[in-house]
């Protein structure tokens, strides 16, 4: 079956209604597709940006949580942990990079300290018993660089890091191989909900569907209310980060984490399975849904905390910072629920785990549908995928002999910071979703994210994008 991707300039498909269109490609949205997929049904994905993942889900801290800190007995207390199970296995079976390097919680005060036990209750009734308690010398001995003066730590063995990019791409083409429908290009302007039937009028016309999810990220809160209900409101809270130079990356063993307060998770430093480090996120409240941008301020009180927390990260060089926007909702849970009569699931809320979460709240959405007025019937199994790893820990094409042996073009080094080949470029650019920008053949190669940041490849990089255009 060849995939039906469509594009701005393409018409949208008449004929009869879907069966399901899902609103937005984030990593929520492209996890519910794949789920969907598996079932006998006609399926659309509609995405107003040009490429999958180009949301939220491209600006995350890329921890793989264990859901230990979670509110216990919530909706998402319950679908991170799966979550975490299922895309952990998901990961080994289509080769998206994950380390389980673990997280310490560092106490730094008093105050903190004290506080520990009680985060390792938690961590137990949400069912994570591998928790442990580790003194001062201990913590020292597990982080040698950490600043002077933390106390003790919470130790959570479990919680990994992954590839943050790889598992929308990788939901989206199984989901599309599978016959869902992809429309990219498409933003949903305005909806009308008649005779069971959804009309939505997108930027590209209008397209027709007997059910609706909704998984629009931070204007979730406006398509809910397209559909007549006031249920919750998005706040954008912005979180800023900073991405060290690879040479920092022994500085640091595992995620450290602050000891989280009434404001959020805080500061944390974690390594990427890029062989980068991380330092952040803020947490800021803001009433713009397109501020992605960083701030002198933002940076400024980064790197103060970074600074109690490994000092001589601060001495490492920069390669890159960014921001995104979680989708907070001022509850603390995320807010999913059918609406029967109006055969509609609104996917909202999904704040700072949806990474995590994204294919539990998959099986748990296609788990509504029947209350929502669709029987979706037996999901079959799906023609299994592998992705080519973007982790530094892996064999990269250019280290590879015999790839080369076979195809000179894994030898042929494009972007020499990040060690991305000609052969891996060519292969983007003509997969099943090829990008339709150099950030989004960044997203699957990594050409250009290094330390120049494109200065040495960017036009090179530009040009094979541009070649490649249909
Ligand atoms: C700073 C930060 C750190 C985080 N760290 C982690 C972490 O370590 N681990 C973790 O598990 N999670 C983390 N998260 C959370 C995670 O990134 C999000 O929960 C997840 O990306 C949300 O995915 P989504 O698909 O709901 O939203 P999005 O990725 O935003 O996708 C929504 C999509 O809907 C589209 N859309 C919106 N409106 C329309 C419309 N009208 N018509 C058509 N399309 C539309 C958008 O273009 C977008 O592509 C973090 C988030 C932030 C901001």
């Amino acid at each position: 079956m060849n995939p039906t991707v469509t594009r701005a300039g393409d018409p949208l498909p008449g004929g009869p209604p879907y069966d399901v269109a899902v609103v937005g490609a984030g990593v929520v949205g492209t996890a519910i597709a794949r789920e969907l997929a598996r079932h006998r049904l006609r399926t659309a994905l509609v995405e107003a940006s040009d490429d999958i993942g180009n949301g939220t889900s491209k600006a995350n801290t890329a921890i793989l949580h264990t859901g230990f800190d979670a509110v216990p007995g919530s909706l998402e207390a319950r679908l991170v942990r799966e979550g975490q199970r299922r895309l952990t296995a998901y990961a080994a079976g289509t080769g998206i990079p994950v380390e389980r390097v673990g997280a310490l919680l560092v106490a730094w005060d008093e105050e903190q300290l004290a506080a520990l036990p009680a985060l390792l209750a938690k961590a137990e009734r949400n069912g994570y018993h591998a928790a442990r308690l580790l003194d001062a010398q201990e913590t020292a001995a597990r982080e040698p660089h950490l600043g002077p003066g933390a106390l003790g730590a919470l130790e959570i063995p479990d919680e990994a890091v992954v590839c943050p990019w790889t598992p929308p791409l990788a939901f989206a083409t199984q989901a599309v191989r599978a016959g869902v429908h992809l429309h990219l290009d498409c933003p949903v302007r305005h909806l009308a909900y008649d005779d069971g039937v959804h009309t939505l009028t997108t930027g590209r016309g209008p397209l027709r569907a007997r059910l609706l999810i909704n998984a629009a990220g931070l204007h979730a809160d406006e398509i809910d209310r397209k559909l007549g209900h006031d249920t919750f409101t998005v706040t954008p809270r912005r979180g800023q980060l900073i991405v060290f130079d690879k040479l920092a990356r022994d500085l640091v063993r595992h995620i450290l984490l602050p000891v989280p307060t009434a404001a959020g998770k805080g500061v944390l430093v974690a390594p990427t399975v890029f062989g980068n480090v991380l330092l952040g996120p803020t947490a800021e409240e803001l009433d713009d849904k397109t501020a992605t941008g960083s701030t002198a301020e933002g940076l400024a009180l980064l790197r103060e905390k970074g600074r109690r927390i490994l000092p001589r990260l601060l001495d490492e060089e920069v390669t890159a910072v960014y921001a995104g926007l979680r989708a907070a909702t001022g509850h603390e849970d995320y807010r999913i629920r059918a609406v029967p009569e109006q055969r509609y699931i609104a996917v909202g809320g999904i704040r700072s785990t949806g990474l995590t979460a994204s294919m539990a709240i998959a099986a748990h959405v296609t788990s509504l549908l029947p209350r929502a007025g669709l029987d979706p019937g037996e999901p079959a199994e799906l023609p299994p995928l592998t992705m080519p790893s973007l982790g530094e820990r892996d064999d990269r094409p250019y280290l590879r002999a015999d790839l080369i042996a076979r195809d000179p073009a894994y030898g042929t080094v494009v972007c020499h910071c990040e060690r991305v080949t000609a052969g891996e470029i060519r292969d983007a650019l003509h997969s099943t979703l090829p990008p339709a920008t150099a950030g989004g053949l960044a997203r699957r190669t990594r050409a250009g994210n290094g330390r120049c940041q494109g200065f040495h490849c960017g036009a090179a990089i530009r040009a094979r994008v541009e070649e490649a255009r249909p």
